[in-house]
């Protein structure tokens, strides 16, 4: 489970602009794979859910959101985690919900070209969210993060 936990570290931290936080996307995946049938449908429901978060108005450039928001993230996904009593679909969840921004990873480190992104939200296919003042993203990430606390709860 560690080494689990250390992967999305790996992931996250290095997260480049051009996506929503890592933290909504791991807390909805998560809650969303806590209420999947099995880690095929959680791993799935947490790849949908990327899109939406992603079309939602966020901010991408503020660090500080990112590492408030991550922290909120990684803090429920936790919680949600133990509620489930380990079940290991809500980390098939959060792991679809945050894998589709691997691909700004290996883009930024040129094992794939910027433009040939495949993820719907990352190619221009569905319009990205636009961008909004840090704070309103950061109220915006926290309550998106908060509601996937308070379905399971
Ligand atoms: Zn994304």
């Amino acid at each position: 489970m560690r080494m689990f936990w250390l992967l999305f570290l790996c992931l996250l931290l290095p997260l480049p602009a051009l996506a929503m936080g890592g933290g909504p996307h791991l807390a909805v995946g998560a809650s969303l794979g806590n209420a999947s049938p099995n880690p095929t449908v959680a791993l799935g429901l947490g790849m949908a859910s990327h899109i939406v978060l992603d079309v939602l108005p966020h901010n991408d450039d503020s660090s500080w959101l990112q590492v408030i928001s991550l922290a909120a993230g990684l803090w429920t996904t936790k919680q949600i985690y133990e509620q489930s009593q380990n079940d290991p679909k809500v980390l098939w969840g959060a792991a679809g919900g945050l894998l589709p921004d691997l691909e700004h990873l290996l883009a930024i480190r040129g094992i794939i070209k910027k433009g040939k992104k495949r993820f719907p939200t990352h190619n221009g296919t569905i319009s990205h969210g636009k961008r909004l003042e840090a704070k309103k993203a950061l109220i915006l990430e926290l309550g998106v993060t908060g509601i996937s606390l308070r379905l399971i709860l």
